[in-house]
C-alpha cells in the first residue's frame, strides 16, 4: 500500500514541477517585454499625517496587467525581476515615472520609491536618481526612496557608501517593512534615515495597548524618535489599529482606512483636496504619548 501511495504522489508530483517551470517561463519572457508594451504603471497609496488627516505624499508602488493573465502582484514579478536583472531597467522606469508625475502634484506633496536591495548594488543608482530629478523638476526634498533590511546583508563600506551618495542629492531615506528583515540595530545608529515604516505584520489586528504588539510598536516609535525619524505605520485598516499608532505616537499613516494604492489622476485630485479623513471618521484626537 505504501508502495502504490508513494507512486501516486510521484505521479502527480513531477507533472505539478514541469507546469510551475512552464508558468514561470512564460512570466519570464512576458516580463522581458512588459515595460516596452506599455503594461507597467503606478499606482499611489496616500501617505497620511496620524493626528491632521492631511495628506503629506503618495507611495509609488508598480502596478503590472499582463495581457491574459490580468493584474501579477509585484511581490511576485519584482524578485523574478531581479534574478533576470531587469530590475535595473524596471527601477529606473519606476524613478523616473514618478517623479515626472509627482512634479504635477501640489509642491508640498512628496514621493516615495521603492528601491529593491539589487538596485542598491548598481554603482549607477546616484546618477539615475539625479537624472530622474532633472528631467522632471522635481525638487530632491519631495523624492523619498524606501530600501529593506534586506541591503544590509551585502559589503558594509559600499552600502554606507551608497546611502552618502545618495543622501548627498538631497533626498529623502526610508527604511520599510522596519522589524520584518534581518534586524541588526547597529546600521539605525550609522545611517541617517528620516523615517522608519513600521511593518503592517506589527500593525494588524492591533488594538490593545496592552498588545504584545503595541509593546513592539511603542518600541520602535520610541527608538525613531530618539533618533530624530519620523514614524510611519503601514497597513492601517480599521479605526481600532488607526487610533492604537496613533495614541503610540506613530505621526504618519499609510493603510486601506485613507486609501488604497490609485492611478496618478487620483492621486493628484486627493493631494489637491488636502485632507484624507473619512466622512464618518471623527475620532477623538488625542495627544501622542
Ligand atoms: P511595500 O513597499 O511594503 O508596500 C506596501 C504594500 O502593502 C503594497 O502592496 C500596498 O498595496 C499594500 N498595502 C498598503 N496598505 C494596505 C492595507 O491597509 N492592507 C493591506 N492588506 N495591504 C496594504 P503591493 O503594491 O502589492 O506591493 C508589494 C511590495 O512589492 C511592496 O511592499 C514593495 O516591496 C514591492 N514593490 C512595489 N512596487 C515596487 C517598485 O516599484 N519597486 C520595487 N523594487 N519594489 C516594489
Ligand atoms: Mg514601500
Ligand atoms: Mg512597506
Ligand atoms: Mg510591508
Amino acid at each position: 500500500a505504501a508502495k502504490a501511495a508513494g507512486k501516486g504522489c510521484y505521479r502527480f508530483f513531477i507533472p505539478d514541477m514541469h507546469e510551475a517551470a512552464r508558468q514561470r517561463q512564460l512570466l519570464e519572457s512576458d516580463l522581458r517585454v512588459a515595460l516596452e508594451r506599455g503594461e507597467m504603471s503606478l499606482a499611489y497609496q496616500p501617505c497620511v499625517d496620524s493626528l491632521s488627516e492631511e495628506v503629506t505624499g503618495f507611495e509609488a508602488l508598480i502596478r503590472w496587467v499582463h495581457p491574459d493573465r490580468g493584474p501579477v502582484s509585484p511581490a511576485h514579478f519584482i524578485p523574478i525581476a531581479e534574478e533576470l536583472r531587469l530590475i535595473d531597467e524596471l527601477g529606473e522606469w519606476v524613478l523616473k515615472t514618478a517623479c515626472a508625475e509627482a512634479a504635477n502634484w501640489p509642491a508640498h506633496i512628496s514621493v516615495a520609491v521603492n528601491l529593491s536591495p539589487v538596485q542598491f548594488k548598481s554603482p549607477e543608482l546616484p546618477f539615475v536618481v539625479r537624472m530622474a530629478l532633472a528631467q522632471s523638476g522635481l525638487p530632491p526634498s519631495r523624492l523619498e526612496l524606501e530600501i529593506t533590511e534586506g541591503v544590509f546583508l551585502s559589503n558594509d563600506d559600499h552600502v554606507h557608501e551608497m546611502i552618502g551618495s545618495l543622501k548627498d542629492i538631497g533626498i529623502k531615506l526610508a527604511l520599510d517593512d522596519f522589524g520584518t528583515g534581518y534586524s541588526s540595530l547597529s546600521y539605525l545608529q550609522r545611517v541617517p534615515f528620516d523615517k522608519i515604516k513600521i511593518d503592517r505584520s506589527f500593525v494588524s489586528g492591533a488594538s490593545d495597548p496592552a498588545s504584545r504588539n503595541a509593546a513592539l510598536i511603542r518600541a520602535m516609535v520610541g527608538l525613531a524618535s530618539d533618533l530624530k525619524m519620523q514614524t510611519t505605520a503601514e497597513g492601517v485598516e480599521t479605526k481600532e489599529e488607526l487610533q492604537l499608532v496613533r495614541d503610540l505616537g506613530c505621526s504618519l499613516v499609510q493603510g486601506y482606512i485613507f486609501g488604497k494604492p490609485m492611478p496618478d489622476e487620483q492621486a493628484r485630485a486627493l493631494a489637491a483636496k488636502g485632507s484624507a479623513a473619512l466622512p464618518d471618521s471623527h475620532l477623538p484626537k488625542r495627544e501622542p504619548r
